[in-house]
């Protein structure tokens, strides 16, 4: 069976040939895989910056957003059937005693970091014609939502935030008149984005992409605000622009701009950190001013990473909502389907675009 896999210690990806899985236990399901989402994960991966092959193997197949169809079903399995679509879960628990979210089936919140990830870390990933998962780890997507379900993992990021935003807010009796701000418009800002606006905030994107590219025109058709950091340098006018921010959603992986606009973040709000940074130099930050408004103004600074069950069925359910609310504009977060023969340009970053996807088989 074909699939896409590096090599870590040769620092190459290409072709790499696995044997096709069989179902492994009475719950597991048989899964052919339609697509795959490529991100930058996958090409920091690609690179060598991070990423560990399965134990007795050399090489580690990659992808994690996928999109499959399940072709054979153990003799327990309840929820699914033949013929149903479904998104495969990422991370999976870690096994090792006293981890309690792990035990619980919350591995989005393992303690103990030695969890296995599809595509990154000890299993293989999703850029292959077949894979074998419990029926526990995927999630049924209606056929309607067939062009675009891959983009439900990286949806999850959001979900998950705004799970946990749900929970801390419930401390207090909080406005309906909501302003947020999303850093970044990256596949995962702008699904961010769409998932606020869903929500009733009143929703802007700031990014440094100028306001005639494709992205400020994907906002425009989601009934979401684009400002480009293009025309805004001064980031207090953003602030100004918007009054106070209940939540700003960070998916941009830059810490310079998100601790420069943490001092911009509204009463009672919610700052949440979704886009990892890549290690820098040290940057200077007014850590007094930080400390006094979020003291005085009641806020939180909320880290977040990888999604459990409950984000990805709230991923499914708003797909299907923004495929009412605004069907031209969540295709558009797709620029283009390749092949897998073309999984070069894509990992190695020469292809443009917002999300671009590998057909596995169609
Ligand atoms: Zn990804
Ligand atoms: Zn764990």
């Amino acid at each position: 069976m074909k699939a896409i896999a590096v090599h870590p210690a040769a620092r190459q990806t290409g072709f790499a040939a696995i044997p096709e899985p069989d179902l492994n236990s009475r719950t597991s399901i048989k899964i052919r895989i339609l697509e795959v989402g490529v991100c930058a994960t996958d090409r920091e991966i690609s690179r060598g910056v991070f990423g560990t092959p399965p134990d007795g193997y050399d090489f580690l197949v990659l992808g994690h957003e996928s999109l499959g169809e399940i072709v054979e079903i153990g003799a327990d399995v309840t929820v699914v059937q033949p013929g149903d679509l479904v998104v495969a879960m990422v991370r999976r628990p870690c096994g090792v005693d006293g981890c309690v979210p792990c035990a619980a089936r919350r591995q989005d919140f393992c303690g103990t970091g030695v969890y296995a990830e599809r595509g990154i870390q000890y299993l293989h990933g999703f850029m292959t014609e077949y894979v074998v998962e419990e029926e526990s780890q995927v999630v049924k997507v209606p056929p309607a939502l067939r062009d675009f379900a891959v983009l439900a993992e990286p949806l999850t990021v959001a979900e998950k935030a705004l799970q946990q935003v749900e929970a801390v807010q419930s401390r207090l009796p909080w406005h309906s008149d909501r302003t947020a701000l999303v850093l970044g418009a990256g596949p995962v800002g702008l699904l961010g984005a769409m998932a606020l606006r869903v929500r009733g905030y009143r929703t802007a994107v700031f990014s440094r992409e100028p306001v005639s590219d494709p992205k400020a025109g994907i906002c425009a058709a989601a009934g979401i605000e684009y400002i480009s950091a293009a025309d805004v340098q001064d980031r207090a006018e953003v602030a100004k622009h918007l009054g106070n921010i209940d939540l700003v959603y960070e998916a941009a992986g830059s810490s310079s701009l998100a601790f420069d606009m943490l001092q911009y973040l509204g009463s009672n709000g919610v700052f949440v950190l979704a886009g990892a940074a890549g290690h820098g130099g040290a940057i200077p930050i007014d850590v007094d001013r930080l400390m006094w408004n979020m003291v005085l103004k009641n806020q939180v600074l909320l880290g977040t990473v990888n999604a459990g069950k409950p984000a990805f069925t709230a991923a499914i359910a708003d797909l299907a909502t923004f495929d009412q609310r605004f069907p031209q504009a969540v295709r558009r977060l797709i620029s283009r389907r390749y092949a897998m023969t073309d999984h070069a340009q894509l990992l190695e970053g020469a292809a443009g675009g917002i999300k671009n996807v590998i057909e596995i088989t169609s």
